[in-house]
Formats: structure tokens, sequence, C-alpha cells
């Protein structure tokens, strides 16, 4: 089995050096800001919890709100293969409401996102993944962007990279109907935006 990368490893190779901020998929623990990759892929990490939606905001921005309920439950692994590889693992599943391009009406996105990053500091090291150079997704964390010399990065940004790659340009139902209806000979476009004045009322009332 030493071809095998799965995160698994950690749990029998590196058990005792595990770096686990929670065990339990109700974690009260919140996913740290800034992680330093190399540093916590070599003591191996492992995080499961639930990240509000807010805290990805590009995909927020896509998804309707209100957003204060709304996370995405994420099972996340850094470690170092036996090829010394720094690997990031994650799995992130949601449901995301989006509005359907044709109906305007709301459309449940069904995320289940499996990440399988390779870490490098340098391009020069990417040979280290020989004949699977062409197979596996990487990352190049430059100088640039490891925070302020401080040899940090946002995880939950290079999380969110990989969202935004998998959420529909243009989400549709399989069988809707375009937002019109026929008065007469004449198509007429339903009016789906309220009036500006109806949603002040409607935030009056909240
Ligand atoms: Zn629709």
């Amino acid at each position: 089995m030493t071809e095998n990368v799965l995160p698994t490893s950690i749990r029998t190779d590196g058990a005792a050096n595990t770096v686990s901020t929670s065990s339990s998929a109700m974690s009260p623990y919140v996913f740290p800001t800034q992680i330093e990759p190399f540093k916590w892929a070599e003591l191996g990490f492992v995080w499961q919890g639930r990240v509000e939606l807010a805290r990805f905001a590009r995909v927020a921005a896509e998804v309707i709100p209100p957003h204060d309920q709304q996370a995405i439950a994420l099972d996340c692994k850094l470690y170092v293969d036996d090829r010394r590889i720094a690997r990031l693992d994650a799995t992130m599943k949601a449901i995301l409401p989006l509005t359907c391009q044709r109906c305007l009406h709301q459309i449940d996105f069904d995320l289940d996102a499996h990440v399988h990053l390779a870490m490098f500091t340098d391009e020069k090291y990417l040979d280290r993944l020989g004949r699977e150079k062409d197979e596996v997704d990487y990352v190049i964390l430059s100088e640039a962007q490891l925070a302020h010399g401080a040899e940090a990065i946002d995880v939950l940004n290079l999380l969110e990279d990989e969202i935004l790659l998998l959420l529909p340009l243009s989400p549709k139902h399989d069988d809707c109907e375009l937002a019109v209806t026929s008065v007469g000979d004449e198509i007429q476009v339903v009016e789906e935006k309220r009036n500006p004045f109806d949603v002040l009322a409607g935030l009056k009332l909240k």
C-alpha cells in the first residue's frame, strides 16, 4: 500500500502527531483563517465541521440569501505523502440555493466537491509528482501568496476557488418555462423583480 496517498495514512503513520481541532461534525470550533500549509501538513491536520457560507464571500454572492443559517460541511486534511509532497484533501458538501436563469425561481445546487491538491513552494519541485504531473491538481504557494512572511495562507480561499469552478454558470431547472406569459398574440415578460417599495415594506416588518 505504499502508493496509497490517501489521508488514512495520517492516522496510522502520524497519529501521535496529528493536530486535530475537532473530531465531531458538530464542532463548535471555527476553521482557522490562516494556516501554515507545510508545517501543518508535516504535523498532520484534520478538521471536520461546518463553515459559515459567509466565509466564502465569492460563493455567497451567487447564493440566494439569507446566508446566516447557511454553511458548507467541510472535511479537510493536510498531510505529507510518502514522496514528501504536502497535500491538501478536502470534501465540501452543501445544498446551495441558486437562481434559475430561465424561470427565475430557486434551484438547489447539490455541492459535493472533492479536492485533492499537491502544494509546492516553488515550481522547481513539480518534478516530484513524476508521472502524476498531468493528473494531479497542484498549487504553487509562492511567496506572494504566503501572507506577510508568516508563511500562512487562507485555505478557505483555496477551497473557494474549487467551489467556484463547480458552480453552474447558468443554473436551470430541467423542465421549467421561461418567465414569460402570453396574452393574446403578445408575449410579455413577467415582471419578477418586486417593486422596491414592497421590498422596503417587507424589511420594516422584520
Ligand atoms: Zn427554472
